[in-house]
């Protein structure tokens, strides 16, 4: 496991696999296969009983070659310099799938935040602002929330920059609160991506996604969402999970009230309709027709994988497969729609949210999820034909072979400087 567990390894190997079927110069492959550059900052924020507490924060700015650096900000434990670079690329290569024109970064501090108060977290967030302030910009560079980040922080970073700008500048981040200038659907947005990316799969497969059962790892922002559209959309959701653990009904949950238990209580697992709890591997293998893995990266490797019985995974998620998982599945024939176009509507309407700012106009949410139903069935078109065309194996390196010819021509129409 230990070859598998580097996700900035496995962003270079899934690099490697596309460039095979690329007719680019090998010195052009190597540029995109590392960052721009990565700040690496120490917060030291004064905790609510005096005391000062250091904390570890980045920035990884991948690749700028499409338009201004684009990617979330992560409050976890396991926040690395390695899990930001991979974060990072991820982005580069989802805003080149949807072609949206960002380039790609990701940020991130190295905490629990259920271990400080709302005063606390508001002064970390700010301290980190003002780290990002020389490297992010309505032009530059623009942060967006992930895993343990929402409007609040958001919200946070804006006020802060505006501030120490003496300026106004909503684009300057995504993912903000309505009333601060964010963007109707933002919330839903990845989670109504990943259940077009599962409807488009089905369809692809012959099958109607109408029917069939699934699971989905993790609930918070993009599991949740994606298990409430899927309901709407009439498939079964039989298992949720979180980090405490997995809820099982094989007559399929109220996915609502799940949501609604787990704001109350804290956890999926404390919800009083299940018919069973099951173990997060349990979850994962269950003979469902789709897996929805929505949590953190590496969720399923080579072993698990060959334990996993469902026809088709669509990724919420960042990296939730290695890439032996990968290798695994292509054998065994399971489509997987990779993370750059199955979660990417969270970009895509980042990117409305940041046009509506810039024109200081708001969208109607009908006309929000509109656009983002073209985005996502274009992109897995380009997908399914890339596919095809090229011979490549997996609908990722399909992925990975449209989205970094479209990064190269980017950079080859500007040229190197100096
Ligand atoms: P979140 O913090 O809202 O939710 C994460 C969920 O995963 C929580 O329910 C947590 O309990 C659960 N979890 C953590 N470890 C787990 C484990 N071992 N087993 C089962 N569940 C576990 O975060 P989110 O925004 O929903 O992000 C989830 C994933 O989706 C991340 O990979 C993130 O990068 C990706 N993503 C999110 C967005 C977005 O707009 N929110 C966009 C694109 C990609």
């Amino acid at each position: 496991m230990a070859e598998e567990a580097n996700p900035f390894e496995n962003l270079q190997s899934q690099i490697d696999d596309a460039a095979r079927h690329l007719d680019v110069e090998e010195d052009v492959i190597e540029r995109l296969r590392y960052p721009e550059r990565v700040l690496e900052a120490n917060l030291t924020v004064e905790m609510d009983d005096g005391s000062l507490e250091r904390f570890r924060a980045f920035r990884s700015q991948f690749n700028g070659d499409r338009g201004p650096y684009k990617g979330g900000i992560r409050y976890h434990p396991e926040v690395s310099r390695t899990e930001v670079m991979a974060l990072s690329g991820w982005m580069v290569y989802k805003c080149a799938t949807v072609d949206v024109p960002y380039g790609g970064a990701k940020g991130g501090i190295a905490l629990d935040p259920v271990s400080y108060s709302e005063a606390e977290l508001e002064r970390i967030t700010r301290a980190y602002a003002v780290e990002l302030r020389p490297l992010i910009g309505v032009d530059r560079d623009v942060p967006a929330p992930d895993v343990n980040t929402g409007q609040r922080e958001m919200n946070w970073i804006k006020d802060t920059y505006e501030t120490l700008e003496n300026t106004t500048a909503p684009g300057v981040i995504t993912g903000k609160a309505i009333e601060s200038g964010g963007s109707e659907g933002r919330v839903e947005a990845t989670g109504r991506s990943t259940s077009i990316a599962a409807r488009e799969a089905f369809a692809h497969l012959g099958r109607d996604l109408a029917g069939t059962t699934a699971a989905v790892q993790g609930y918070g922002n993009a599991g949740s969402v994606t298990a409430r559209v899927l309901s709407e959309l009439g498939v079964s959701v039989v298992a949720v999970s979180d980090s405490r653990g997995a809820i099982y009904d094989p007559d399929g949950l109220d996915v609502e009230s799940v949501a609604a238990s787990k704001a109350e209580h804290g956890s999926v697992v404390d919800y009083p309709g299940a018919d069973e709890h099951l173990g997060n591997d349990e979850l994962l293998t269950l003979d469902v027709d789709l897996l929805v893995p929505a949590a953190l990266e590496n969720a399923i490797d080579g072993d698990l994988a060959r334990e996993v019985r469902a026809d088709v995974i669509v990724e919420a998620a960042n990296g939730p497969l290695t890439p032996r998982a990968d290798d695994v599945f292509a054998d065994r024939e399971v489509l997987v729609v990779p993370d750059i176009l199955a979660n990417a509507g969270g970009v895509t309407v980042s990117y409305f949210e940041w046009v509506q700012n810039r024109q200081r106009f708001s969208w109607t949410a009908q006309r929000v999820n509109e656009e983002l139903e073209r985005v996502i069935v274009d992109a897995f078109d380009a997908l399914v034909d890339a596919h095809g065309r090229e011979g490549v194996e997996t609908l990722r390196t399909a992925a990975y072979v449209v989205a970094i010819r479209r990064v190269v021509d980017a950079f080859e129409d500007a040229g190197t400087f100096p």
